[in-house]
């Protein structure tokens, strides 16, 4: 599980992100949804060690990336450092798949060079998991080839390939037609049920409903507010919140 305590970040002073508590359990699905510079792009990068907090403890497994004190977040060794990146999957906006190699050698090279796998073992699982995402007769193509939901979901099946803990996305259907959206909720809540630990960010709230067990929402840098599946998300009952659910 992911588990996030006290996060505080500044940028040159300005505060980003105040007093962030938050848990997102194997198998859960948590969509973190708020208005432009709210903070959600920051959280994922501190979360992915992108970006250093200011204070609070990230926790993921039972490994601690960071832990609070009075003078702050302290962080990991790098060696524990190395063990916890294995732990998190992210999959980017933009995908950042490597351009010169082909869409098996993407999800091999991070078999290899970051599990130290032998490249016919890489093949193979490399080979699995992009049939599993019906891409195995792309295998052999250029991300320049795919379209942008091929590539997403390239992106996807590449950050798989580690079997990380807790799998990040950012904006996940912004490249994708509204009739591709239901390809993706798909594909997120197979992964849970395969008992990843899942959080998202997004503006889409159709996505958001759709594919959530839990929508949480953040305004200035702070949570303001959750709603939850079982509850059809009416407990974000503050009148203007209920207004951005529903109207975005
Ligand atoms: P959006 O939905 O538009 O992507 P967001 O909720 O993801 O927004 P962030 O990108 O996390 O918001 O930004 C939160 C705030 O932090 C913004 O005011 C932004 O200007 C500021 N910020 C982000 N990164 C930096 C940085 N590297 N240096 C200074 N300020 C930053």
């Amino acid at each position: 599980s992911l588990r996030i305590r006290n996060l505080y970040k500044k940028f040159d002073g300005n505060t980003v992100l105040e007093d962030v508590s938050l848990q997102v359990n194997q198998g859960e699905i948590v969509t973190i949804i708020g208005p432009s510079g709210a903070g959600k792009t920051t959280l994922l990068r501190c979360i992915n060690h992108l970006e250093q907090c200011d204070g609070g403890t990230i926790e993921i497994g039972s490994q601690y990336l960071c832990k609070d004190s009075k003078a702050g977040a302290v962080y990991c060794s790098k060696g524990e450092l190395a063990a916890i990146r294995k732990k998190i999957g992210y999959v980017f906006q933009s995908f950042h798949l490597f351009p010169h190699l082909s869409v098996l050698e993407n999800l091999m090279a991070a078999l290899i060079q970051v599990n130290g796998m032998k490249r016919e073992t890489a093949e193979k699982k490399a080979m699995d998991l992009l049939v599993q995402l019906d891409l195995g007769e792309k295998a052999r193509m250029y991300p320049y080839q795919l379209s942008g939901g091929q590539q997403q979901r390239v992106a996807i099946a590449r950050a798989c390939a580690l079997e990380p803990m807790v799998m990040c996305f950012d904006e996940p259907t912004s490249a994708l037609d509204p009739e591709m959206r239901g390809g993706i909720v798909n594909i997120i809540q197979g992964l849970a049920t395969q008992k990843m630990a899942i959080l998202i960010i997004t503006h889409d709230m159709v996505f958001a409903k759709a594919v959530s067990h839990r929508i949480i929402f953040l305004e200035n840098g702070r949570l303001m507010a959750e709603g939850k599946r079982e509850h059809q998300f009416k407990d974000l009952d503050n009148e203007r919140l209920l207004h951005y659910v529903n109207v975005e």
